[in-house]
């Protein structure tokens, strides 16, 4: 690489003084597509020998990030000429070198944040306001804005630019592992977003996120037709997820069960189409029948304005802030396909496809069948959360927190058994020592969590709460999964051939090991489950769980292309579109199976307001995690789990085909709920 030269820099300050420069806002790309052009012909004239189509993807792309105050077009041509490397001797030198300094600042800002976080997440003293101030404080804000500042992204975008996912399914097929990770170094600068866009999603997004996180339903001001109070006073709901877990709570009340399943189900529909009055949300002032929509003070009828609109505002509000970041994304330019092929890396129509074709499964119907008379009536809408299938462990609970309280009695016995745990998974003695002693159990103040090294001169953390009394059996249990994601963070860091590929292609993935750890929890306290089927129901349960999470995000993406096809539409037109869009996917996917039509309730998902387009991972998360399980079967774990996870940042399809020889699909799962139906006949 060289450094920009003394001409260049003369050029430079010339053309900031030229008065005859056009204005242009400072945000947006000022390299005419002449220059770029003439750009690349000079560069492809000047180095016969380099990939002629590689030069000009490079050019492009340092273009697209390059702005007014980076320098005029003069400029940007002299800093292409000067800056691009010749030989691939010199491009991997720079490549080697780029890695060593990325990961001192990656390594050294997640170390700092550990720094800055520790009084906040350990268990070690009363906190004080100046623990909240530095643990607010992000000291790598400004990194990506230096970056650019002083060109560094911009000899990456030139020498090492970005591929979109389609680009890297393709042409990855036949890249080396050296190939993979440039395409992840440019990766690093795919856009070039304003702060001010951001902020403003970052706002919306902080609103919406106050909206749900304070929508909660008083259940003790509800009554039915008789005026009977179901619920307890103090029982508060938040909406949607103590919603829900409410009615899967109530499976096991034959008594009372199935009317209150129905009155939280009726209090979710008036979530959904807004009719819900304002006076309910937040507050137990007033007594409400949520079938008649009356409202009462005492016995007193009282009138009441319904909330209306306010949640589909809170999605016109992400959306437009979200749309006006596409016109930054050249290759990328909604925010569906940033969403998918950009953060997930997998393509929206392929995810679309795939939850088609679950959906439609013929398994459905008999495992409804199964649900149905095993509940001895019809099905209600709201048996998409069906949980009687989980399996119940059939060792006492006493038994289990006995055992895992003497065995680690505090954060450090854990740490200390890491080794003789991985060992009794399968892994040999050095390297089980190797992978322990690279993560550190500490005493967390809140739930658990795994917390992954940046460097190779970095722990991995393990935060998990252990009482005085002693870790007890959900405590070591949810260890066992932080653990699993430990061994992954390890694993995907010191054993990659390149510190660019480090980590997993996303989230689900370091899931799935996570779960394979925690589900071998009593095999590693030397313990077993008697229960013969305990197998074939967590696959149902699976199944089920699917079923009901891929109908919600498919009412997700369908309610984002109608966003983008009507960008102009009000929240009362989108409030009409998506009660359409969710009664539209429940005919088509659900009515059959319940024998029910028209049901709205898989537009209930708090998701879908503050996270937009992000429903679609946990089916991912499911079926990863599934295909992973089901190929492991009958192999050596500890073996299998390095290879896999030695793989590094691959697309989520090319890492799944390397590790199972197949791409993410349903089939695995689909096989063994035939399978657990012939085990489970009622
Ligand atoms: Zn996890």
């Amino acid at each position: 690489m060289k450094k920009i030269g003394l001409a260049t820099l003369v050029l430079m300050l010339f053309a900031a003084c030229n008065p005859s420069t056009e204005k242009k806002p400072d945000d947006v790309a000022n390299i005419s597509a002449e220059v770029v052009d003439q750009t690349i012909e000079l560069l492809q004239k000047a180095h016969t020998d380099c990939d002629a189509q590689l030069i000009a993807k490079g050019v492009k792309h340092a273009a697209s990030l390059w702005r007014q105050t980076d320098g005029d077009e003069v400029y940007f041509q002299q800093f292409c000429l000067d800056n691009y490397l010749k030989t691939h001797e010199e491009k991997s030198l720079v490549f080697s070198k780029l890695e060593h300094y990325f990961e001192t600042l990656t390594g050294n800002f997640t170390k700092m944040g550990v720094g800055l976080n520790l009084n906040l997440t350990l268990d070690n003293g009363p906190l004080h306001e100046i623990d909240r101030m530095f643990g607010a404080y992000n000291p790598s804000a400004h990194l990506s804005d230096d970056l650019y500042t002083n060109k560094i992204a911009f000899v990456i975008a030139l020498n090492f630019p970005y591929f979109t996912l389609s680009e890297k399914e393709t042409l990855g097929t036949e890249w080396s592992n050296k190939h993979w990770a440039w395409a992840r170094l440019g990766d690093q600068f795919a856009a070039r977003v304003p702060a001010q866009l951001k902020q403003q999603y970052s706002n919306a997004n902080t609103n919406a996120d106050i909206y749900i996180s304070a929508y909660n339903i008083y259940m003790g001001s509800l009554r039915n037709a008789e005026n009977e109070q179901l619920f307890t006073d103090d029982m508060i709901l938040l909406s949607h997820w103590n919603l829900r877990d409410e009615i899967k709570s109530n499976y096991g009340d034959a008594q009372k069960g199935y009317e209150k399943q129905q009155m939280v189900y009726q209090v979710m529909k008036r979530i959904i189409d807004q009719s819900i009055p304002r006076e309910v949300i937040n507050s137990g002032k007033y007594q409400w029948n949520p079938y008649e929509n009356t409202l009462f003070d005492q016995d007193q009828l009282v009138s009441f304005t319904p909330e209306n609109t306010d949640r589909y505002q809170q999605i016109i509000n992400s959306f437009k802030a979200l749309q006006a970041m596409d016109a930054y994304y050249p290759a990328m330019n909604t925010y569906i396909e940033r969403s998918f092929s950009g953060n997930m890396e997998i393509a929206q129509p392929e995810v679309e496809q795939l939850f088609h074709e679950f959906l439609s499964a013929p398994q459905v119907k008999k495992v409804a069948e199964l649900i149905k008379a095993r509940l001895g009536r019809d099905l209600q809408a709201y048996d998409i959360w069906y949980d009687g299938f989980k399996a119940r462990s059939s060792i006492s609970a006493d038994i289990l927190n006995n055992k895992t309280q003497k065995k680690y009695p505090d954060a450090k016995a854990f740490e200390a058994d890491m080794p003789n745990m991985l060992v009794k998974l399968g892994w040999d003695k050095e390297r089980a020592k190797f992978l322990a002693s690279k993560i550190t159990v500490q005493a967390a103040r809140g739930s658990g969590h795994a917390l992954g090294a940046e460097m190779h001169d970095m722990y991995s953390y393990l935060r998990t709460r252990v009482p005085e009394t002693g870790m007890n059996y959900k405590g070591y249990n949810i260890a066992v999964h932080e653990f699993g994601h430990n061994v992954e963070q390890t694993i995907s860091l010191h054993r990659v051939p390149y510190y660019m590929l480090h980590g997993v292609p996303n989230t689900a993935f370091t899931e799935a090991l996570a779960f394979i750890f925690q589900s071998r929890d009593l095999k590693l306290l030397d313990m077993n489950d008697p229960n013969p089927n305990k197998e074939a129901q967590k696959t149902l349960d699976t199944f089920w769980s699917i079923y009901e999470i891929m109908g919600v995000s498919m009412v997700d993406m369908k309610v984002w292309k109608w966003l983008y096809a009507n960008p102009n539409a009000d929240a009362e037109q989108l409030k009409k579109a998506t009660l359409a869009i969710a009664n539209e996917l429940w005919n088509l996917y659900y009515a059959e199976v319940f024998g029910l039509k028209d049901e709205p309730v898989l537009a209930i998902y708090s998701h879908m307001i503050a996270y937009p387009l992000y429903l679609s991972a946990y089916s991912f998360g499911h079926l990863i995690d599934f295909q992973i399980e089901q190929y492991l079967k009958g192999k050596d774990l500890a073996t299998e789990v390095e290879r896999m996870f030695s793989q590094g940042r691959l697309t989520p399809q090319t890492w799944m085909k390397r590790a199972t020889g197949h791409v993410i699909s349903n089939e695995p799962i689909l096989t063994a709920v035939d399978e657990a139906l012939s085990k489970i006949k009622q």
